[in-house]
């Protein structure tokens, strides 16, 4: 009898230990898929069509933290104020790379 108490004590003290690692894991979860979030990565050079930022002309393999679509196509921009620079004529900045 006293040796099954004692068991019961050992595997309640390793049934919270592996229930204390498991929230260890669980909570650092969030917080690598925030910082993955706010990594510029989340968007590829081979996702978007331009090879350069047509606004501030800089090589989007550089760095791409915002994407629009224009006439199907995805295009990358390092800023949002690239996008929006490129947004308010498309068609010229387009032309301009032709
Ligand atoms: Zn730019």
């Amino acid at each position: 009898m006293k040796n099954t108490i004692i068991a019961l004590y050992f595997i309640t003290i390793s049934f919270a230990c592996s229930n204390n690692k498991q929230n260890a894991v669980v909570e650092n979860k969030p917080a690598e898929m925030e910082s993955s979030m706010d990594n510029h990565s989340q968007f590829k050079p081979e996702m978007v069509v331009n090879t350069t930022d047509f606004a501030c002309g800089m090589p989007v393999s550089a760095g791409i933290s915002d994407t629009c679509h224009y006439e199907d196509k995805a295009y990358g921009f390092c800023s949002a104020e690239c996008k929006a620079e490129f947004q308010k004529e498309p068609a010229k900045y387009l032309a301009a790379k032709q």
